[in-house]
């Protein structure tokens, strides 16, 4: 199909200094926990989004000198010249898909607590280092500040050996010494580098001139700078500073990429901010300079991106998130396939892989991240390897994942689902506060499978272990997901809790399913995800008194991985909620809930009506279990395998759900053991 000409201007060339990109979409630097340990892994997934027509590919951060380093995090590094082969590993493979390469210089300056060098943290004025540790950094003197733009100008003359195209000067995410010299906060020093804002971002000023001039003849430098730190006056603020840097700095780089930061609020989620949410504070940047510019906002759809170009926002669509979830978009609306969008939802589970450096995974592209070690390709099945047939039972993400998966492969596949709905749990999480654009979990999959002839799907099935047996399929796989817990079994709570078989006990399910519990409300919160928060939003949104009780140190602690720990507290006490934390729940009352302190086992009572106990999940098996325990039943239907994937195998995030079918069906008649083997990569 053609595309739609509305969308042309998406595919315009843009020159970027000496370089020219192929068109507008550009993916900006963004941390996967593969990095310089795993070089090949890198290099595969960044390449297959070249594949997929994005015509900049960025690096995560790549550390220039030891004494600015992110571990634990696991990023680029260019250190000395030993490091450029497995940079160079990325570049030739992202300039094979016709893409070009940029690399995100940083020293993090008093943001590293040098966890592995242990060199001393260096800042423009002494302050404490990394996040709470006890390190500080000390105040660089001029010989340290020359040493550091060397140190800058090396790894650009690397860079460019590397193959890189593009060249970054950071400044963005309260990370990065040039940034770090610009904050008011961070630097009181006295002499050139303090003071005015003319003295605090000489640095930045310095550092791209020296970029430009050790490698601008054939790189473009780029700059990538937090315009907004949402602090208000305690910040840069695109009103303030970070429109006058820009202003003064206007046409020194060849590119402007701007964002708001920290972290949190430029990767901001879904549930917390709308696509294109940056504009307010990015848009002025087009005003002040000439220099291409590119910005982000989780855009997935292309009427905003065009919109975004039209109406003088942004010169190119940058992307990280939406490059995840969907390394092909930029083809897919090339060839005028909309439809096969897979759009990111806003989770932020890509971003747990930095924080454990464990390869990034999605929620929506079961493949990234596997590109290299499984061989995953996220637009490439192999075909069938036999004409078996497969009965998927339950259409939530792991069985819908697994027919379309199985489906694309050519297996003939039949989907029998209890519910009139496919799409399990995200139908009804979806309708939870801010959590809409979950559903895409699902429409995604259901727009694939109604072009799969070879896959039938069967509403308002619920299926029993006769019907499995009479159906007769070759394979069965068991995606019957999972049950809140009501016993209050979690991790603080090894046994059931006394008093949670009364009246006035709710588990998620039952809310999310219409109850209606009486004021004033517990909510006890011992998963430590999101559904605790946003249970006691919806309550609390609903009038009621709404307690959150939580053996962590905080609401929800398990989002800091996914950058909305800070948000939802924000949230939750701004209306209202009272958040109870260090506390188990011990026994529950007719009025009251009883609580034990996890330090000290103190005792004490929280007045409610109602609660509802978030803490665990157990698979719906009963099926599985039935069917396995019948062998005969088995053979003598002509059943080859029996598989419970997913939550009924073990409850777990909607990602693991989706990676689950995705897994089982790519496995299907390759590996006897139906596990998917993977490479591993050795230092040396
Ligand atoms: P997962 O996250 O593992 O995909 P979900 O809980 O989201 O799990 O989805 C499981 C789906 O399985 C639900 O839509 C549920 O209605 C369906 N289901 C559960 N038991 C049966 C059954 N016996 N027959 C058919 N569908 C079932
Ligand atoms: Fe988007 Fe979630 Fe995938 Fe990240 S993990 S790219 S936020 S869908």
């Amino acid at each position: 199909m053609a595309r739609d000409a509305r969308y042309d201007i998406l595919f315009e060339p843009v020159r970027i200094g000496p370089v020219t990109a192929r068109n507008r979409f550009y993916q900006v630097p963004h941390c996967d926990g593969m990095g310089h340990r795993r070089p090949k892994a890198e290099a595969a997934s960044r390449a297959v989004k070249a594949e997929g027509g994005w015509a900049v590919i960025c690096t995560q951060e790549c550390e220039i000198h030891p004494s600015g380093e992110v571990t634990p995090s696991v990023e680029a590094r260019l250190w000395d010249d030993k490091d450029i082969p497995a940079l160079a590993l990325m570049t030739e493979a992202v300039h094979r898909h016709g893409a070009l390469a940029g690399i995100e210089l940083v020293h993090n300056g008093p943001s590293s607590a040098n966890r592995y060098s242990r060199e001393v943290p260096l800042g423009p004025s002494h302050q404490p280092a990394g996040r709470y540790d006890p390190v500080q950094a000390r105040a660089m003197d001029l010989t340290d500040i020359r040493a550091y733009r060397q140190w800058h100008r090396a790894a650009a003359r690397r860079a460019k050996l590397a193959g890189f195209d593009l060249v970054y000067v950071y400044a963005g995410h309260d990370l990065s010494l040039p940034m770090h010299f610009l904050q008011r906060r961070r630097n009181n020093r006295s002499d050139e580098y303090g003071g005015s804002l003319e003295n605090r971002a000489r640095l930045l000023r310095e550092v791209i001139e020296d970029t430009k001039e050790e490698v601008g003849d054939t790189c473009a430098v780029a700059v990538r700078i937090a315009v907004d730190e949402l602090l208000g006056p305690e910040g840069i603020t695109s009103e303030g500073e970070g429109r006058d840097v820009i202003a003064m700095l206007a046409e020194l780089p060849d590119l402007w990429d701007v964002n708001v930061s920290d972290w949190d609020n430029d990767s901001l989620t879904s549930r917390f901010g709308p696509e294109g949410g940056q504009e307010p504070f990015t848009a002025f940047v087009k005003k002040v300079t000439s220099k291409p510019v590119v910005g982000v906002g989780r855009f997935t759809s292309p009427d905003t991106m065009v919109s975004q170009i039209k109406r003088g926002v942004l010169d190119f669509i940058g992307a990280a998130r939406p490059s995840i979830a969907d390394p092909f978009l930029p083809k897919k609306i090339e060839e005028g396939r909309l439809e096969d969008i897979r759009e990111c939802i806003g989770c932020n589970i890509c971003v747990t892989g930095d924080r454990f450096a464990a390869p990034i995974r999605c929620t929506q592209n079961p493949t990234m991240g596997e590109e290299w070690r499984k061989g995953w390709h996220p637009e490439e099945v192999p075909g069938k390897s036999t004409d078996e047939s497969v009965l998927i039972v339950g259409a939530g993400p792991a069985g819908l994942e697994c027919a379309r998966t199985l489906g694309e492969r050519g297996y003939e596949v039949h989907l029998a689902e209890a519910g009139t709905d496919l799409g399990g749990r995200v139908v009804l999480e979806s309708h939870l506060p801010g959590l809409s654009a979950w559903i895409r979990v699902r429409d995604y999959r259901i727009q694939q499978l109604t072009k799969l002839t070879n896959v039938q799907i069967y509403r308002d099935s619920r299926l029993t272990p006769e019907h499995v047996h009479e159906f007769g399929a070759a394979h069965v796989v068991i995606a019957t997901g999972g049950a809140w817990r009501r016993d209050g079994v979690g991790r603080a709570n090894w046994q059931a809790v006394p008093g949670l078989d009364r009246a006035g006990v709710f588990t998620p399910g039952d809310i999310m399913a219409g109850a209606q519990p009486e004021g004033p409300i517990v909510v006890y919160d011992d998963d430590h995800y999101y559904m605790g928060g946003v249970l006691a939003e919806k309550l609390r949104a609903e009038g009621h008194d709404v307690t959150l009780v939580t053996p962590a140190h905080s609401a929800s602690a398990w989002t800091d991985y996914t950058l909305e720990l800070a948000h939802i507290q924000k949230r939750l006490l701004e209306i209202g909620v009272t958040i109870v934390a260090n506390q188990r729940l011990a026994t529950m009352q007719v009025d009251h809930a009883e609580l034990a302190c996890v330090y000290t086992g103190t005792r004490s009572l929280v007045p409610c009506a109602s609660l509802v106990t978030v803490t665990a999940r157990l698979p719906n098996d009963d099926l599985y279990r039935a069917l396995i325990a019948n062998g005969d039943a088995l053979k003598d239907a002509g059943i080859g395998s029996v598989t419970a994937i997913g939550d009924a195998l073990a409850p777990s995030t909607i990602a693991a759900a989706v990676y689950a079918g995705h897994s089982y069906a790519r496995a299907l008649g390759t590996n006897p053991d139906g596990k998917v083997a993977f490479k591993r990569e050795f230092p040396g």
